[in-house]
């Protein structure tokens, strides 16, 4: 192990449980590696911690090799061993531990959903800064994600800072305040922590449950940046109805607290330079959207009589979150509207995964509707190319990237304001909004009315003004969703933590 270089920008080491194409189940997958790219070209040195999964894509790490020194790290009363990984994912250098403790923590198949998620994680977390400190790690941003990686913000301030791994200030970013990784408070000892300090009011004690610790509260108290993934979430987390259960702890903590949009990787998302499409396209030339409709339209078994159609799509996964009855509403209203729809999605959940799979049989040999219930990385690319709509009806969305992709493949977004959603998406009627900035069709209520609102002004407009909506879809395609804009804002929260620890005399 050796301590980094030395750099001109700032030493930023992420420590999370996803990082995309590696291992990703959602979002923060994609938030670890874009971010990191983009602090990365700024010149920052940017380096992430994961787990050593079993089921990571293997064949997306360049140069995986294993590190001659051990770690060792401590858990329920005793040191384990602990293999480090390093390799390159991305351009980007990125250690993997892989814990040599009995229950092999990351060798099951899957990510999360696993009994002892708590232990899997509080260990890892643990890990992690274990490393940091042998490798002699000196970084100025130690930023970790989501409950999984909560846990590094009080070990770092009660056990490591003390040992001497304390150059850094701590980030902390929620990607959704939904899953909080609550727990019996004595499980909090198993990585070292002192339950009786950690499980008070003022510290990681759930706010609704006083035997029970709640890590993304831990988090939010001792971390020195707390941020989460739109301005707007950052708003509804600080209310009773949108906080779950830890508005006033966010509120009382409210001056480190951020929401910061986050970006997509334009690269990966790009319609002129796309591979999974069947024809390239940019805003100049839109005739190969056109083409990428027909050739949907092909493969899918619907009908091409009406050119003209609308098609409205909609990728995503089918949790209430999302809004599901709404969407199967609008496929409804589409068809009541004479318009077509495809549905790309899937669910962990049994009883709607069962729903959409009757509704998806009923429209098997439809001529203008099509559910396809799985997980489809290529078909999601032609989906947002073919489609003229896309509809996003969520109940809460903290950011949500689907109605920024498909902007970019000139798809124009119906979506419910809320969240990153209410910050991306501005009705074209909106007189408010300046002409340039307004993009899609929204509505504020979450129920059939709302949608059907949204959906036949878009129709509307689709039909009555096909050149303004041609300009719609030009301008929607140029707007610049890059990671750029939000990794220059989470840029500004490091150096102004750094500057205060400096100020205040920290090393
Ligand atoms: P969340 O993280 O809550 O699922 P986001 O909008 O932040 O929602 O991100 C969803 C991402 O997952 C997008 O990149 C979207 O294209 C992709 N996605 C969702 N469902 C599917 C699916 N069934 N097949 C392919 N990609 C999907």
């Amino acid at each position: 192990l050796t301590s980094s270089p030395t750099s001109p920008g700032l030493h930023v080491i992420h420590i999370a449980a996803e990082m995309a194409p590696v291992a990703k189940v959602g979002g923060l997958g994609d938030v670890v590696t874009g971010l990191s790219k983009s602090l990365q070209k700024r010149g920052h040195l940017v380096e992430i911690v994961l787990p050593k999964y079993d089921c990571m894509q293997y064949d997306q790490i360049r140069n995986l090799r294993v590190l001659d020194t051990v770690v060792e790290s401590y858990f329920d009363g005793q040191l384990y061993k602990d293999k480090v990984w390093v390799g390159t994912v991305e351009g980007l250098p990125v250690y993997f531990i892989e814990p040599l403790h009995p229950d092999k923590f990351f060798w099951r198949g899957q990510f999360y959903g696993e009994h002892d998620d708590f232990k899997r994680f509080s260990f890892f977390s643990r890990a992690a800064l274990e490393l940091l400190l042998q490798a002699g790690k000196k970084p100025d941003i130690i930023h970790c994600h989501d409950w999984q990686t909560a846990f590094v913000a009080p070990l770092y301030w009660d056990l490591y800072a003390p040992k001497g791994l304390n150059s850094a200030r701590i980030c902390f970013t929620c990607h959704n305040f939904e899953y909080q990784g609550i727990a019996p408070a004595s499980e909090l000892a198993s990585c070292g922590l002192d339950v009786d300090q950690l499980n008070r009011p003022d510290r990681m004690q759930d706010n609704s449950a006083h035997d029970r610790v709640n890590p993304i509260k831990g988090a939010v108290v001792f971390s020195n940046i707390v941020t989460t993934v739109s301005p707007t979430y950052a708003q509804e987390v600080r209310t009773a109805e949108g906080g779950r259960g830890l508005h006033s702890t966010l509120n009382f903590h409210s001056k480190k607290f951020a929401g910061i949009l986050n970006g997509i990787d334009t690269d990966a998302w790009n319609p002129a330079t796309d591979d999974f499409l069947k024809v390239q396209y940019s805003a100049n030339d839109l005739q190969g959207k056109a083409e990428n409709k027909a050739a949907l339209r092909r493969m899918l078994r619907l009908s091409s009589a009406d050119v003209g159609k609308p098609l409205v799509g909609s990728i995503t996964r089918l949790v209430p979150q999302k809004g599901v009855h709404l969407i199967r509403h609008a496929i409804y209203r589409t068809l009541e509207l004479g318009g077509q729809f495809v549905l790309l999605g899937s669910s962990p959940v049994p009883h709607i995964q069962r729903e959409f799979e009757g509704i998806a049989s009923q429209f098997q040999n439809h001529d203008d509707i099509r559910l396809i219930l799985k997980y489809d990385e290529s078909l999601s690319h032609s989906i947002y190319s073919a489609s003229d709509m896309f509809i996003i009806p969520s109940i809460f969305e903290p950011c949500g990237l689907t109605q920024m992709i498909a902007m970019r493949y000139g798809s124009v977004p119906i979506a419910r304001k809320t969240g990153g959603l209410h910050d991306s998406v501005f009705d074209v009627d909106d007189d408010t909004v300046p002409l340039r900035f307004r993009n899609g069709f929204t509505f504020l209520t979450p129920d059939e009315q709302g949608v059907n609102n949204a959906l036949e002004r878009a129709f509307n407009y689709y039909r009555n003004n096909p050149e303004s909506w041609q300009q719609l879809v030009q301008s929607v395609m140029n707007l610049d969703f890059s990671w750029d804009s939000s990794a220059s804002q989470y840029e500004e929260l490091y150096s102004k933590a750094v500057a205060r620890a400096k100020a205040a005399g920290h090393p």
